[in-house]
């Protein structure tokens, strides 16, 4: 996944470069390092293991005074966390350096044929071998650093966004994409590269979004240039960015994970905005509106996602299941794109990720999309890859998410599903009029409801002192809130390294009941819906095997308090927006879990936000 970042302009390429690596190290903090390219024609290049603060130390001593550089926070593929696997990486003779985000597949082809030319590599990345092939394509085609690219980026099989500078032209960079994502900054007098909009958002609105196969150059004074591989220049399409630096700030909170669990209400309602209409009686997602014919027509819908999306995505099938009578699959995208899927033109596609930029689920579409389905992509991230290689969707709205582990992100996307369920049911006659307007005015509610059920805050910190040492938990729902059950076991494990399962609890009984003692609690997600009664008896049968239990309850709920350890209420709802509701104290458990045990919840051990790497 990696962070890149790239400044050249009249201010301290080093201010912009630091700062811009915090604001992208959601993506990977193995290690994080900058190339500068001094006055006098000078390459000062630096490198740490471990976060950018640890970069920050080692150069407060060194010479950073610079108005050009490239910069990097990584998330390994290739090669330990080190500082000598630590990009950027540069070419034997000092004189480029390079910033790369993604997996260079045939990399060990080519660094056996430059070694037999007598090339030295010194760290064990993939990357290593890119910087080495431009400088020998360099000096032996005797060309300039950007046909000494693209030369590079035609032997080169693999994923990359990459930012090049070299030691003797402090007046240029050279950027290319790939499968990776990559976005240039246009200010006045400079310019700014990097993964994601955040690290140049304060100095300018205007971004130009990079295409697969595109090369990007910057030279100081003149307009941003961008060729294709064959050399042929592309049109600058430039788009105001709608993120402002607020949003990207922790505002109060010691972590942006809590400030994201906290603003859900508010991401909620952005989210629902000018979709439910009219009180609640009308729901207008223009991207299913605009396909009428293809939603009438579909036959089935497949969703492809993963991780955190993945569980959003099984409660989308209940809900298109439940609301529009479509049979729904759902696939995890890194599957899916091996399992020689079949596809024709009458399914429906539906990608969903948070990035937008989730390798293997832009994979996964493309693959659809060549076989003829309909693809509707669901994101987070205005103009990222997603959106931009669908043929239609839905942005969820609820503005950057920095906290690795997703939030705001999941509830934003039961949403948005939810408002497409309807919308594809009122297109289809397969709920009515008022059934529509009954669900859509608790819609305009959940906010409201979400604010409630955060005040449980305080009960859940206590509550969390009790479990912090617990080795093991196994989380259980059904129906709707299965996947919520997965999804509070994943948020558990993502930030506080217990183990968790999470399980249908119907399904318990065929194995993990096995596992069931007093050290091992399970946290059992129980509003009354059409299966309360079945849960009731999982509950039973954990507490007959001495298990302690902590369960999500609805609000008066009597039958469950009398058998579960601990009880958490939340406001009653419709079942097929309880998932909502259910999944917001499972949040802040794993939250305070993890906080008990001192680790850092917004950037776990061996995780980055968004896998833009296979
Ligand atoms: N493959 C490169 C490395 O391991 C970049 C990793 C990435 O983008 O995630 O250093």
């Amino acid at each position: 996944m990696c962070g890149i970042v790239g400044y050249l302009g009249n201010g301290n390429a080093y201010d912009v470069l630091i700062k811009g690596l915090h604001r992208l190290e959601y993506r990977g903090y193995d290690s994080a390092g900058i190339a500068l390219v001094a006055p006098g024609g000078k390459l000062n290049v630096f490198k740490a293991k471990g976060k950018v603060e640890n970069l920050e130390t080692i150069c407060n001593d060194k010479d950073t005074d610079a108005s050009v550089g490239i910069a990097h926070t990584r998330w390994a593929t290739h090669g330990e966390p080190s500082d000598c696997n630590a990009h950027p990486h540069y070419s034997e003779d000092g004189n480029l350096a390079l910033v790369h985000n993604g997996t260079i597949e045939n990399y060990k082809l080519l660094k056996d044929a430059l070694e037999e030319h007598g090339c030295k590599f010194h760290s064990e990345t993939d990357t290593e071998v890119l910087v080495q092939l431009i400088e020998y394509i360099k000096i032996n085609n005797k060309c300039s650093l950007l046909e000494a690219v693209r030369e590079a980026l035609h032997q080169v099989v693999g994923a990359y966004a990459i930012a090049v500078v070299e030691k003797n032209d402090p007046d240029t960079i050279i950027a290319a994409r790939q499968s990776s994502p990559l976005v240039i900054g246009i200010g006045d007098d400079e310019t700014f590269l990097a993964s994601d909009a955040s690290p140049f958002v304060e100095y300018t609105k205007d971004a130009v979004y990079l295409n697969d196969g595109e090369i990007a150059v910057i030279r100081r004074n003149e307009p941003l240039k961008v060729l294709n591989l064959e050399n042929r220049e592309s049109k600058i399409d430039v788009k105001t960015l709608e993120m402002s630096i607020s949003q990207l700030e922790k505002g109060g909170y010691p972590s942006f994970m809590l400030k994201e669990i906290f603003e859900q209400p508010t991401t909620l309602r952005e989210c629902i905005r000018g979709r439910v209409v009219e009180n609640g009686q009308r729901v207008i997602i223009s991207g299913v509106r605009d396909h009428k014919e293809k939603f009438l027509n579909a036959k089935r819908i497949v969703i492809v996602a993963c991780g955190t999306s993945w569980h959003a995505a099984l409660i989308g099938k209940y809900l298109i299941q439940e609301m529009c009578h479509i049979a729904v699959e759902v696939e995890y995208a890194s599957e899916f794109r091996y399992s020689n899927p079949v596809l024709g033109k009458d399914d429906i596609v539906i990608a969903l990720s948070q990035s937008g930029e989730t390798a293997d689920t832009i994979a996964a579409v493309k693959i659809a999309r060549s076989m003829g389905a309909f693809v509707f992509g669901i994101s987070n991230a205005v103009g990222s890859s997603i959106p931009r290689e669908t043929d239609s969707g839905a942005y969820i709205h609820v503005g950057p998410e920095i906290g690795v582990a997703s939030t705001k992100a999941f509830t934003g996307q039961v949403m948005v599903l939810t408002m497409i369920a309807m919308a594809i049911a009122d297109l289809r006659g397969t709920l009515t009029a008022d059934e529509i307007a009954g669900l859509g005015k608790v819609i305009l509610k959940m906010p409201e409801l979400v604010e409630h059920v955060l005040k449980l805050n305080d009960k859940i910190e206590r509550l969390s002192l009790i479990y912090t040492y617990a080795r093991n938990f196994l989380y259980l729902g059904r129906g709707y809130n299965y996947p919520v059950a997965l999804e509070g076991a994943l948020k558990l494990k993502e930030i506080s390294y217990i183990h968790a399962e999470g399980y249908p609890a119907a399904e318990m009984k065929h194995g993990p009941i096995a596992l069931i003692d007093a050290e091992m609690p399970s946290v059992i997600v129980a509003p009354r819906d059409h299966l309360y009664e079945k849960i009731v008896s999982n509950v039973q049968q954990v507490k007959a095997r001495g298990g302690s239990i902590i369960a999500i309850v609805t609000e008066g709920d009597s039958v469950i308090r009398n058998i579960a350890d601990h009880v958490l209420e939340v406001p009653e709802v419709p079942e097929c927006l309880s998932p909502i509701i259910t999944s917001i104290p499972l949040q802040l458990l794993s939250y305070y879990i993890a906080i008990n045990k001192g680790k850092d919840v917004d950037m776990p051990r061996n995780l980055a936000k968004s896998v833009t790497v296979e």
